[in-house]
């Protein structure tokens, strides 16, 4: 466990795979860990970060990327589309464009501003009712949309049913974005990110497994 463990399991993955090395980048996903866990792996040099939720982004990381030159903020979580515009300003990319209503907003965004985050498309491979993301029937025509209002989308992301072996879903993401054109596959979490490697993962997501579990309970 920490950042130099996992950095080492990333580059023994890609190796394993015969990728390139360093072509995986490694997102430590920092949402609700303390502050000093969070520094600890700032002072070791990481920095591309993601986070599930605008506000405590909003919160936290403007005082960080003062201090630590080179930030670079990924979100990932489901992003509500009255948060859109705060989410355009602090974030480099969005892993969780979801539906055409958040395409919508950003379109417009990106045309206020002259500039919009890297976008990946979130696709449901599971098909699971209670899961955001495209299904993967749509995900073709719901890119291509994407592509029409002029959106930046930069890759595909999914997050595999839970229990389920990942694999499938990870090898249906990379046969989708091939036939799209489309070369980023944020694809991986602390249990099976060096299976997306091999599956042909560019962005894996690991939280717990640098900075420990994450402790949801409420303050005392
Ligand atoms: C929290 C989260 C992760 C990291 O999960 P771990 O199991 O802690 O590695 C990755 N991706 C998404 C979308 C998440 O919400």
């Amino acid at each position: 466990m920490g950042l130099a463990e996992i950095t080492g399991r990333v580059q023994a993955a890609e190796a394993a795979a015969g990728r390139k090395p360093g072509e995986v980048r490694l997102i430590a996903v920092s949402k609700v860990q303390p502050a000093d866990r969070v520094e600890a792996v700032l002072a070791e040099g990481h920095r591309l970060f993601g986070e599930n939720y605008v506000q405590e982004a909003a919160a936290k990381w403007p005082a960080w990327k003062a201090l630590y030159p080179g930030v670079e903020l990924h979100m990932i979580g489901p992003l509500q589309t009255n948060k859109a515009k705060l989410a355009v300003d602090l974030f480099d990319a969005i892993h969780t464009l979801d539906r055409p209503s958040l395409a919508e907003r950003l379109a417009r965004l990106a045309e206020a501003q002259g500039a919009c985050p890297d976008l990946f498309v979130q696709v449901n491979t599971g098909a699971e009712p209670q899961k955001a993301g495209i299904l993967p029937d749509e995900a073709d025509a719901f890119i291509a949309s994407c592509r029409d209002m002029g959106l930046p989308v930069v890759g595909l992301m999914c997050i595999p049913p839970e229990g389920e072996d990942s694999t499938p879903h990870f090898a249906a993401l990379r046969a989708m974005a091939a036939r799209n054109g489309l070369r980023g596959l944020s694809m991986g979490m602390s249990s099976d990110f060096e299976a997306a490697i091999a599956h042909g993962a560019s962005h894996v997501r690991v939280g717990s497994a640098i900075f420990g579990a994450r402790d949801y309970a409420p303050k005392a």
